[in-house]
Formats: C-alpha cells, structure tokens, sequence
C-alpha cells in the first residue's frame, strides 16, 4: 500500500512539475529562475500530496465494498458463514453483492441438505445387520459400521487406516487383496471366527470406480449363519427320514419275498413273518404320521391357532382314558391331579397332541408296576403341566438331544427296546413352541423324569 501511495505521488509530482513549467514559460515567456523553480517544487510537492491524499480516499471508499466481497467469498469457501454485505441500491456494486448473498444463502442449504443425508447414512449404516466396510485406493479404511466391527470383533478407528489392522481372516484378506489387483467384484461365503460360535458371512467385495485412478472397495458382510443351518435341517430331515422310512420297508419286502419263496407253507414260519410284517407297517403307518405331523405344524402360521376356552382336567382326563389300555399291560397307574375346572385358553388341538405325546413316553419308558402323574400349576401370567413318570429316566447329557428330530437314546444304555420313531419330542417341541410356551426336562436314571410344558396365559379377546 505505501509502495503504491509512494509510487502514485512521485508520478504525480512529476507530472505536476511539467505542467508547472510549461505554465510558468508561458505566463513569463522567459525561463524559470532558481528561487522560482525551488518555490514552484514546494508547492508542486503540497498540491501532489493533497491530490494523492485525494486520490486514495476517493479510491478506499470505492474500494470498500470489493473488500469486504472478498472477504465473504473467502469465509465461504472456508465453510464459515459470513454476514451479507449491503450496499445501496445506487452503488456500483449492489448486484454483484446481491449476487453473492444468493450463492451463500444457496450454498448453505446445499450444505445442510448434504449434512443431513451423512446424518441419515450414518444412522442407516449403525442399525443396519450387514457389515460394511468402505476402503480407498490406498487400501485404507473410510468408513465401517458397527455390525462390521461384530463381525471382525474389533474396534474400527474413525481415522483413516489400512484395512488390514482390522482385517486379519485370511479368506477375506486374500478376497480384497484379488479384487484390489483384478479390479473385479468379488463374492464368497467364507467363515468367521465368532464368540462363542463361528459365524457363516457371505462376503461381497465390489470395486467401484469414478475414474481410470479413482476407486472405492466396498466390502459388505451379511451372516448366513442361521440360513446354512436351516438348510442343513432340511437336508437332514430328508435323509434321515428316508433312512428311517426305508428300514420298515426292506423288512416287509424282504419277510413278504422270503414267505412267496415257500416259506409261506410252513404255518409256524408264516405267523412268524406275517407278525412282523404287520409290525413293520405299524411302525411305518406311524412314522409317516409323524413326519406329516411335523411338515403340518411347520407350515402353520400362529394366526392359524383355533384358541378355545379349555377344561386342562377334562381334557387330560380324556386322554388318559385313550392310553388306559396302553398302560394296563405294564400295570401302569395313570394319576390325573388337576383340581377340576381349570380353565384355559388355548389350541386344543395342539394340546391334546402334546399331552398324548408326553403321557405315552412316559408309559412307553416307565418299568413294570410304575405311575404316571399329571400335575398342574398357574401363576398370573403362565400356566403349567408336568408329566412324572417311575421309568428309566434320561442320563444328563441325552437330556437336551432328545428333542432332535429321529434322536433316540441308545437302547444297549436304557437296556429296554421300545418302538418308536425318535419324532414324538421334537413334534412336542414344535407345538409348544408354536403356542409361545416352553419345554424343559428335569430326570434321574433308574428314578423316573418329569416333562414341564409352560404357556402364558391367554386372556378371552
Ligand atoms: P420315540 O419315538 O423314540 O419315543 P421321542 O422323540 O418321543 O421318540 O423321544 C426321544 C427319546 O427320548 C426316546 O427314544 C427316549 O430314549 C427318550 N425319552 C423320551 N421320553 C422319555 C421318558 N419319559 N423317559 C425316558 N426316556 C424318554
């Protein structure tokens, strides 16, 4: 600013003192003496200095508004919000100043739309199940969210990173590694080391890019794990059901083959192979009504209850009488202790299905001369009944595997064969599960086992 001022006033004297000569040679018409020349100086250098002094006030005034516009662009592009400049409505300047106002007001909206948007993306990505994971070309992390930081049970620090300090299973460094160098999508199901179990994740790495040098590695993990285990039930099911359904089978095709043979035409033989035959049907009729069973309770909806208001001692009473028979050839007491008229809503369906279930178990693996006792308790939110019976009992660790589907106790350990289909619990299971209530088991070897089925109570709608 000096440098300009010092500058403007030398040129301005010097100009002056030309014009003051020439004036002077032409008021005169003779040449300047010394007095007048060093006079004429003194007060060339005076009006110059009045003139530039002036000269730069006229110039600041016209100046201040250019300054402050660019100070305000300069806060702006700082992202900082500076007040709006305003000018008069004469002044050169008003529509440029106008102008920028607009862009600030302009800008500000885009920001806090954009503002909004990392808000709501972020808020997203927390509550979101499947991992993601965003890292630059530089292989360093931008942004993870917390289900990604479960998966790889880490910490994932906001600053930039390189992905492998949180990375470190090998299948999916290798995974990001191919996609960083093929520039490729990548997509694998591999597995995670979890607590307390490990987890199945189907892991997509997809490259995307906005230009030949610009890209992002997304990588994006989603459990699998309960999926997986679906299916492999599934699988089971099926091939432990046609193992199961193929036993009886064979064997009534192979008694029926060896009777056609001529086997048939010896009497002894023949009611030997035809009680057998006749045995195995029964097993298949049975196994087949379970596996039905099941396949019916699975694809029912709980909408699909018919609740009804039930007698639990009625009922109970009821079933008893259908098993009497079963019981009497064991000389099986069969003791119903429900106080009559205890009364609760409920799919009676289901029930009944459940009771004979658990009160045929317990005669099935009660010994000779045993009991077989019904008992009932409410609370005010849940109701339960317990099936006690004198039998053989269950060894601690076959407690929680017997509601497996096909899951027999091996008869060598119970030192009783019993028919049955290894289905019956874990139909059970599904009923009582399907009526919101809960199942446990508490038995001794040798002593006997009582089966516990608790259900909320049902308030009439
Ligand atoms: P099953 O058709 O073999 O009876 P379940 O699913 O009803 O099939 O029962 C599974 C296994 O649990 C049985 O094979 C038996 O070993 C055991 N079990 C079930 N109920 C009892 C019980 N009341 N006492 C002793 N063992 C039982």
């Amino acid at each position: 600013m000096i440098k300009r001022i010092s500058l403007e006033y030398l040129v301005t004297v010097a100009i002056n003192m030309v014009v003051f000569f020439l004036v002077a040679q032409l008021l005169d018409g003779q040449t300047v003496s010394a007095s007048t020349g060093i006079q004429l100086l003194e007060l060339n250098i005076l009006i110059s200095m009045i003139e530039v002094g002036a000269f730069n006030l006229a110039f600041r005034h016209r100046q201040q508004p250019v300054t402050a516009m660019t100070h305000k662009v300069e806060g702006m592009l700082k992202d900082e919000e500076p007040a709006h400049i305003l000018l008069r409505k004469d002044n050169d300047y008003y529509e440029l100043a106008m102008a920028i106002n607009h862009l600030q007001t302009h800008q500000q909206k885009v920001l806090r739309a954009k503002t909004q948007q990392g808000e709501e993306l972020r808020l997203l990505l927390s509550y979101l199940p499947i991992g993601v994971m965003v890292i630059d070309r530089y292989r360093k992390v931008e942004m993870a969210n917390s289900a990604m930081a479960e998966f790889l049970q880490t910490e994932i620090r906001e600053r930039r990173h390189p992905y492998t300090q949180d990375i470190h299973q090998f299948e999916l460094v290798s995974l990001i590694s191919q996609v960083f160098s093929n520039k490729q999508s990548q997509r694998k199901v591999i597995t995670l080391p979890g607590m307390p179990t490990e987890k199945r994740v189907e892991a997509s790495v997809i490259y995307t890019s906005t230009s030949e040098d610009f890209f992002q590695i997304l990588v994006l993990l989603y459990d699998v794990t309960e999926i997986y285990a679906v299916e492999k039930m599934q699988m089971d099911f099926l091939s432990n059901a046609s193992h199961e359904l193929k036993t009886p089978v064979t064997a009534i095709s192979g008694f029926a083959e060896t009777l056609q043979a001529g086997a048939k035409d010896d009497p002894e033989t023949l009611n030997q192979f035809l009680g057998i035959i006749q045995k195995e049907s029964k097993r298949l009729t049975e196994l087949i009504q379970d596996v039905l069973s099941i396949s019916r309770i699975e694809s029912q909806s709980i909408s699909q209850q018919k609740l009804s208001d039930v007698d639990i001692s009625e009922l109970v009473d009821e079933q008893l009488s259908t098993l009497q028979q079963m019981a009497s050839v064991k000389h099986i007491v069969l003791v119903n202790q429900i106080p009559a008229g205890e009364v609760q809503r409920t799919d009676e369906r289901k029930l009944v299905e459940i009771i004979k279930n658990l009160v045929s178990n317990a005669i099935k693996y009660n010994r000779e001369d045993g009991s077989v006792t019904i008992d009932y308790e409410a609370t005010e939110r849940e109701w339960t009944l317990k099936v006690t019976d004198t039998g053989i009992g269950i060894a601690q660790n076959e407690q929680s595997r017997i509601f497996e589907r096909f899951y027999r106790v091996d008869s060598s350990r119970t030192k009783q064969v019993v028919n049955g289909t290894g289905l019956g619990l874990a139909i059970v299971l599904e009923l009582v599960q399907s009526l919101q209530g809960q199942i446990s088991v508490k038995s001794q070897r040798g002593v006997g086992s009582t089966f516990s089925v608790t259900f909320p109570i049902k308030q009439q709608q």
